[in-house]
């Protein structure tokens, strides 16, 4: 099996290189390539070739490599489908936003969740990843950021609030975060030391999982939560959402609260609007009725929070219809009257594959 070197530390990859019979210095060289990201070592030009060859037969750069690389047609959004050293597959997306440039990570091969409009869970869950498999997913980004600039722009790219490095960060892809909470928080402190990303502007996206939200709010540092609710009350979420079994929507908030409460953060609440085909072949709202937008202002009301509303995408092996522009603008409508912050989540990239999960689920059944 080859080594990984992204995964060494600088004491570890100098005595790699030198077992090699090289010098030292080499390692710095190597480590500087390793940090931007780079998918092999052929990209490594002022290593020599004899070295670049040798590194080839033992070693890899990233514990990961590209399967599919896929590019909207305005250029903002690019999908890759990433597969482990086990031959698992992971999905993460690089988004350029006004803002930034924003990665959503997976943070486990599948998911155990069972979420009845998700792709990802379809499969199940394979296993949670890695500290350096999370966090070369950013790398994987930055490399695709600084590869169309030329060499002295990398340069000058450093330090510049409008340059070509990765900015924001939400774990949000594959996966429950906090199923895997211990590599998720060594994930965000590496990315915090390494690639200077700022607390504030790394988001973690969980179901429910009341006891790691706790373990957030042990840890201390002042990340973004967001919150996947996606219905106002517990028997309709607990047909959608399986874990609202364990975890009912009162106590998941009251952990929520205690965390926004603590950094003074606003609350990031996900809600997917989901509709059905009745018997006619008619779309009929299903958690998205004005009767539960009233319901939800209710259960939001007074919160600093922010609700994302995101119109459902279809996957074909779930049993769920978009809801009409109407429909979801009326329910909008609702909560903003009752003075609950909200916008339409915009789609990204829908010409390139569609929901979460589906560039794996797809590629698997090839
Ligand atoms: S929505 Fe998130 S938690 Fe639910 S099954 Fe999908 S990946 Fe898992």
């Amino acid at each position: 099996m080859k080594t990984v070197l992204s995964s060494l530390t600088d004491v570890e990859l100098q005595k790699f290189i030198m077992d090699l019979g090289e010098p030292k210095f080499r390692a710095a060289q190597i480590r500087d390539w390793l940090s931007r990201g780079a998918p092999d070592f052929s990209v490594m030009k002022n290593i020599p070739n004899t070295l670049r060859e040798k590194l080839d037969t033992v070693a890899q750069t990233l514990p990961v490599k590209i399967v599919k690389k896929l590019q909207s047609s305005d250029g903002e959004t690019t999908k890759f489908l990433l597969e482990l050293n086990d031959c698992e597959q992971i999905e993460c997306v690089l988004m350029r936003t006004t803002y930034g440039n924003s990665v959503c990570v997976s943070s486990q091969a599948g998911c155990a969740m069972g979420c009845k409009f998700c792709a990802s869970t379809l499969l199940g869950l394979k296993r949670n990843l890695t500290v350096d498999e999370i966090y070369s997913q950013i790398l994987v980004a930055q490399w695709e950021l600084r590869s169309a600039l030329s060499d002295d722009k990398q340069i000058h790219a450093n330090g510049d609030p409008n340059n070509n490095d990765v900015s924001h960060i939400v774990v949000m892809g594959t996966g429950e975060p906090l199923q895997n909470t211990e590599n998720v928080i060594g994930f965000i402190e590496r990315a915090n030391k390494d690639m200077n990303i700022g607390w504030r502007r790394i988001t973690v996206s969980t179901c429910g999982i009341v006891p790691g939200i706790y373990d957030l709010i042990k840890w201390g540092r002042p990340i973004n939560l967001a919150i996947s609710l996606h219905a106002p009350v517990d028997e309709l979420r607990s047909t959608i959402m399986p874990i609202n079994n364990k975890y009912k929507i009162a106590e998941v908030l009251q952990a929520a609260d205690e965390f926004t409460k603590l950094h003074n953060r606003q609350l990031m609440i996900e809600y997917i609007l989901l509709g059905k085909k009745d018997e006619n072949g008619e779309t009929v709202l299903y958690n998205c009725t004005p009767e539960y937008a009233e319901q939800l202002s209710k259960l939001l009301a007074g919160k600093n929070c922010m609700v994302n509303l995101i119109p459902w995408n279809a996957v074909d092996e779930r049993d769920f219809a978009s809801p009409s522009g109407n429909a979801v603008h009326r329910f909008q409508d609702i909560l903003i009257k009752n003075g609950i912050h909200c916008r339409i989540r915009r789609e990204r990239g829908t010409d390139i594959g569609s929901a979460c999960g589906q560039l794996r689920l797809n590629n698997k059944k090839d």
